[in-house]
């Protein structure tokens, strides 16, 4: 410990931590009456045991990550979010009103703020053009009272990673502790400098749940190093610093792994996809290669772009106050459809296109019931993009195919006891939809009333449509098996009726295939398809012989 000893804060290495109830004794109990919680279950619902303080060394979920990582648990922290653990670290090291920290800008500015809120000096040190630094110029910064220096790799916002040479010699020149920020680690490829731990006691690796493990609403991450360290981090922590929800979500989160490296994959190649297709657009000066979630590129009037994008609904990053990048904005990888709408959208600007042409039709409902708490954000003239979490991914396809093929903008979130049974989560869906669509379409003037459609592959569907107010539906789905995609099949009948009642829709769906899932896509496409038509504009009158 002959480092750390120089980096722990001295009077930290001796102090006693709080002792909290469910520390202080060791067995087994049954009957718990030490910590003045209510004996009784609380009224929320979704996670039990709410009415007891959550596990303060957050053991269980430690325990999943060791067998991910290899790392113990006695050289892990859980915060609540890494920003919680970069001001434990901050704390844990430095001395208020002397020590200073390093950082290497332009990078994550959470650093500067921790360091400050400490009143802790900031030194930075700029790296070349390239973005790219040197050991020697960091350590020609470094003084007696430099106590970390902070590495964020892959860098926000650059997206470059930090290069290992150099990251080594620091660790090893060091008399004082290198964070090594890897939030975006898991979309470089790479392994990162992790196992680095095991070798040199005065590094420290900070990861989270918010990026490629899609639960930065969780506020969930881990601080990896020596077990020294992590026992004076866990000590200065507040006792309950992560609560039972975050937990049982990150460890619900890690059963399934799955679908982390696929969506990981997913980025990954929308990235490489967005990097090329940006490369290609001439008012954009520089496309820098990024190893994260994001990508940063250099224009000429990067306020102008910020503000037409805006003004098209779609918020990127300003950076181009940051050191070194005159003209960037930074822009977060999206999915294939909002990176596509992306592009169109820069194009459109640098085209000279005037901005803002959206027209306002967007509808918010929210349906509560016992079961499910449903929210629906719809806008039937938009450009298709689609926001589904319904906690089946076979109905958030269907749902993406709607909103492709209607240009309709969607966003729901649906939450309930999908995996008991998903009938009161899929009607609650078509339900509010239905409401939306029906306020939206409003006293229908104007608009076509009637649409008919019939999209084929190998599949055939025939849906016919009149949103004239009254509803009905007609259904004549032929499905092979009892379920699609997991859902039950009589779902879907139901789906649509609900959607139907409430949106005012006289709908005839037929569809038959020899694949059940191409069956039900093209009922999908199909009733997005003749929506569409139905839902346009053509006059100021109500297409109807009865006024
Ligand atoms: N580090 C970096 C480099 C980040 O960009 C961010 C968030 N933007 C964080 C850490 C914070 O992560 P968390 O949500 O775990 O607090």
């Amino acid at each position: 410990m002959t480092k750390l000893k120089n980096i722990i804060r001295p009077d930290l290495l001796t102090m006693k931590p709080y002792s909290s109830a469910r520390n202080e004794f060791t067995g087994r109990a049954r009957i718990f009456l030490d910590a003045n919680e209510n004996p009784y279950g609380s009224s929320f619902r979704g996670v039990t045991g709410m009415n007891r303080y959550p596990d303060p060394m957050q053991y269980e979920l430690k325990e999943r990550i060791t067998r991910i990582t290899g790392i113990q648990s006695d050289r892990i922290i859980i915060g609540n979010g890494s920003d919680e653990i970069l001001d434990l670290l901050v704390r844990a090291t430095t001395m208020p009103g002397r020590s200073n920290v390093i950082t290497v800008p332009p990078t994550y500015g959470m650093y500067r703020v921790v360091a400050e809120t400490n009143n802790v000096a900031v030194k930075e040190v700029l790296p070349g053009d390239d973005f790219m630094f040197s050991a020697d110029e960091i350590m020609k910064a470094v003084d007696k009272d430099t106590r970390i220096i902070f590495i964020c790799s892959p860098n926000n916002p650059t997206g470059i990673l930090a290069p290992s040479e150099e990251v080594n010699r620091i660790v090893e020149q060091l008399d004082g502790l290198v964070v090594i920020d890897e939030a975006y680690i898991d979309f470089s490829g790479t392994e990162g400098f992790l196992q680095l731990i095991k070798d040199y006691e005065n590094i420290f690796i900070l990861r989270t749940f918010s990026k490629a493990r899609a639960m930065a609403g969780a506020r969930l991450g881990m601080g990896y190093g020596h077990p020294e360290l992590l026992r004076v981090l866990n000590s200065i922590k507040m006792p309950y610093n992560v609560n039972s929800l975050t937990l049982a979500a990150g460890l619900n989160a890690l059963d399934r792994e799955e679908i982390y490296r696929s969506q990981v994959q997913r980025i990954i190649s929308n990235r490489e996809k967005l990097t090329g297709e940006l490369g290609k657009i001439d008012g954009i000066r520089k496309v820098f290669p990024s190893s994260a979630n994001f990508i940063l590129v250099r224009v000429d009037k990067p306020v102008e772009l910020y503000n037409y994008l805006l003004a098209e609904g779609i918020v990127v990053r300003d950076r181009s106050g940051m050191p070194l990048c005159e003209g960037c904005l930074r822009i977060t990888v999206g999915t294939e459809n909002q990176n596509r709408i992306l592009v169109e959208e820069i194009n459109n600007f640098f085209a000279g296109k005037p901005a803002g042409e959206q027209t306002d039709n967007q509808v918010v409902k929210r349906r509560r019931t016992r079961e499910t708490d449903i929210l629906v954000d719809i806008n039937l003239r938009g450009r298709g993009i689609a926001d589904i979490q319904t906690g089946s991914g076979f109905l958030d396809h269907m749902l993406e195919l709607f909103a492709f093929h209607s240009k309709t903008d969607l966003l729901v979130r649906a939450s309930g006891d999908i995996d008991v049974d998903m009938h009161h989560t899929v009607e609650d869906i078509a339900i509010t939809m239905g409401q939306a669509l029906n306020e939206m379409l409003g006293d229908r003037k104007g608009v076509n009333r009637y649409g008919f459609v019939m999209p084929m592959d190998e599949s055939r569907a025939m849906v016919t449509i009149d949103i004239g107010g009254r509803n009905m539906l007609v259904w004549n789905v032929k499905f092979h098996d009892n379920t699609v995609g997991r859902v039950p099949a009589s779902l879907f009948k139901h789906f649509f009726r609900s959607l139907a009642d409430n949106a005012g829709f006289t709908l005839n769906i037929e569809a038959e295939g020899e694949d059940d899932h191409h069956i039900i896509e093209a009922v999908f496409k199909g009733f997005a398809r003749s929506l569409k038509q139905a839902a346009e504009i053509t006059d100021d009158r109500i297409q109807s012989t009865k006024y």
